[in-house]
């Protein structure tokens, strides 16, 4: 069986420092989505914090990442650029990242989209209903046509992010806004994908199809296998000049070799 190795990474500060959000995840958000992937015994599960040497995140945990999950609100200025360069240069060279709700606003995303990626937002616990708008998609496998959460965060439109390079959610809430909610991007090697609910002080991350859908992305977002590409100077594989050996200065004129 081909085992994935995921890492987990939660900034941690919600549930450490306020009691309402502690009681809905005791052992962290990351703990909370550690525990319902881990339950199929193809992930590899790792977590990782703020708080730990390197954020958790040394060089050997990352080289050894299949797909990372980010989850970030109060302290993304706190997260050091040393650490977002190594996470972003591990995502072009391969490894996916999968983006959780408030983390649209941490230091790699917004590196990695090259936008502000700020949006509407309330905190009015509304209901959220979430439309599976690419059924064919690999992140829509196994879904209902849509998943309603009773209570979560309000985001709204705009959501300054650049256009999507395929779009597999659209939410809806019940005060009227709309907002593109899974989205899926590539940069260099890897695979980006932003999945929109999980706010903390709702207990979003321990429904079965909330789970689903990470599953999903995980096998979606994972390392493709592919070549890396040789970038810069590059000589030709083929001996391009040979090829017109003995052609008249006439139809040389008219060929793309130079002299
Ligand atoms: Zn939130």
């Amino acid at each position: 069986m081909e085992t994935l190795n995921v890492t987990v990474w939660n900034e941690y500060v919600h549930e450490q420092s306020q009691e309402e959000i502690r009681q809905i995840y005791p052992e962290g958000i990351h703990g909370a989505i550690a525990k319902m992937l881990g339950r199929d015994a193809r992930y590899n599960i790792t977590t990782a914090t703020l708080e730990m040497p390197e954020h958790g995140l040394t060089q050997e945990v990352l080289d050894n990442t299949d797909v990372l999950i980010w989850w970030g609100h109060l302290a993304h200025s706190k997260v050091s650029d040393e650490i977002v360069d190594r996470v972003v240069k591990r995502v072009w060279d391969g490894m996916g990242l999968i983006v959780l709700h408030s983390g649209h606003l941490s230091k790699p995303f917004v590196r990695l989209m090259g936008t502000c990626c700020r949006s509407k937002w309330r905190e009015n616990d509304e209901l959220e209903r979430v439309w599976v708008i690419e059924p064919g998609h690999p992140i829509a496998h196994n879904l209902p046509e849509y998943i309603e959460l009773p209570q979560e965060e309000t985001y709204g439109e705009r959501f300054e992010v650049p256009a999507p390079d395929e779009l597999v959610f659209i939410s809806w809430f019940s005060g009227g806004e709309v907002f593109r909610s899974g989205c899926c991007y590539k940069r260099g090697l890897g695979k980006i994908f932003y999945f929109r609910p999980g706010h903390e002080a709702y207990p979003t991350y321990y429904r079965e199809d909330i789970t689903q859908v990470l599953k999903n992305a995980v096998e979606w977002a994972k390392p493709s296998g592919g070549p890396k590409p040789t970038l810069g100077h590059y000589e030709p594989i083929e001996k391009v000049a040979d090829k017109f050996e003995g052609m008249s200065d006439e139809l040389r004129k008219h060929t793309y070799i130079k002299d």
